[in-house]
């Protein structure tokens, strides 16, 4: 158990209650002990593998007990478009159909422990929908921020988890640190992104990838190639990366380079490391196939940038047409549906194959965070089919 958060930045510690962020504006994480920490073997526990890395006990019931535990998919039918030996982590056969229940797991179970009565996220998509099934399934109240101008599909996708919806007028992305801020004082916990909660959940995606990658290969991929939005996730798989190393598990040598993929309509931490900056500046966001990830002032991007670097790793931007090609590449050669953002994934590393940052002769994993099933079926999905009379069926066979 882990009770203490800390800024990877300033290295600045404090104890829990404390707020999600930094004096010096970067987020917190939870500081762990990972001496003594072993490979996990029983990952039928899903989230709560390696639940002494966490800040809450497992719970015993409850769709949070369901979370993570999904599959790492070898895809050699990939291999040829990537250019490299690629396996998929499935992460759309969560309970909600995206990583997000892992954050949200953990999420709950801390705001459980800790006597709250209430959670609230700031989101329109998966991190809503995931927020407001796990909170329903533990007896807790959700308050859902959304934009005002949110389309009724996505506003159906959430309200059937039956959380109270707010619609705010304003600039959503201010509204994600207000949240944070008025959820304290009201007494609603904010589980956010990159919310310390939600990143130590996080942190299992890349845990488990590893681990399964190990127990079918016999050691960790080469690379880990994860979409990038808010940089939550992504901090979480670089926390585990540190985590692995502090305890002994894995050489400098050993530690995959994490890759970050952004769509390039809306790329800020791409931009910034192309750049060679130190910390991701807002950029203007432009309309892209992958919008889940669109987010033009990622409030964990510059750890996140931070991660990928110190792993040897980097973040790169794929345009529509790539991240289409690769959509319809991993269910038509995979078959894994997977939502847009997910496949840039798959885009990114093609690209990073082209490019040389990985080679032909190694192991990578690209993470899928969502599932497809849930994005409508549009022009997207081009249909090739062809009609023949019962009569010819032999014929055309
Ligand atoms: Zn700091």
């Amino acid at each position: 158990m882990t009770e203490r958060l800390t800024c990877y930045a300033c290295g600045t510690t404090v104890a829990t209650p404390a707020a999600p962020r930094c004096d010096c504006g970067e987020p917190r994480w939870y500081e762990t002990d990972a001496s003594g920490f072993d490979w996990p073997t029983d990952l039928d526990a899903g989230t709560w593998a390696a639940a002494e890395l966490l800040p809450a006990h497992p719970p015993d019931a409850g769709i949070g007990t369901a979370s993570g535990g999904t599959p790492l998919v070898r895809t050699p039918t990939l291999d040829e478009y990537v250019g490299a030996a690629v396996s998929v982590k499935d992460e759309g056969l969560n309970p909600t159909g995206s990583f997000k229940d892992r954050g949200t797991a953990v999420g709950i179970e801390v705001a459980r422990e800790a006597g709250d009565d209430a959670v609230g996220t700031v989101s329109h998509g998966n991190m809503a929908m995931s927020t407001a099934a796990g909170a329903t399934a533990a007896g807790l109240d959700c308050v859902v921020c959304v934009p005002a101008d949110i389309s009724d599909e996505r506003l159906r996708n959430i309200a059937r988890y039956d959380p109270r919806i707010v619609r705010v007028d304003g600039d959503y992305g201010q509204l994600y640190y207000d949240a944070l801020e008025i959820g304290r004082e009201r007494g609603v916990r904010f589980v956010n992104s990159d919310s310390p909660e939600r990143v130590a959940g996080q942190k299992t995606t890349a845990l488990e990838a590893l681990v399964q990658h190990r127990d079918r290969a016999g050691d960790v991929p080469d690379a880990l190639v994860l979409p990038v939005s808010s940089g939550g996730h992504a901090s979480g798989a670089y926390k585990t990366l540190l985590e692995l190393q502090a305890a002994g598990l894995l050489a400098p040598s050993e530690v995959p380079r994490l890759y970050l993929v952004q769509a390039a309509a809306c790329a800020p931490i791409a931009e910034a490391d192309e750049r060679g900056l130190e910390s991701v500046e807002r950029v203007e966001k432009g309309e892209t196939v992958a919008y889940s990830i669109a987010n033009p002032a990622p409030p964990g991007g510059t750890r996140a940038l931070h991660g990928a670097r110190d792993t040897g790793g980097g973040v790169v931007a794929v345009d529509d047409e790539a991240i289409l090609d690769a959509k319809r590449r991993l269910a038509g050669d995979a078959g894994l549906t997977v939502e847009a953002s997910s496949a840039t994934s798959v885009a990114g590393a093609r690209k990073l194959v082209a490019t040389g940052e990985i080679s032909s002769d190694e192991a990578v994993v690209c993470v899928a965070t969502g599932s497809g099933f849930k994005e409508s079926v549009s022009a997207v999905d081009d249909v090739d089919a062809e009609t023949v009379s019962l009569a010819d069926l032999g014929d055309a066979l």
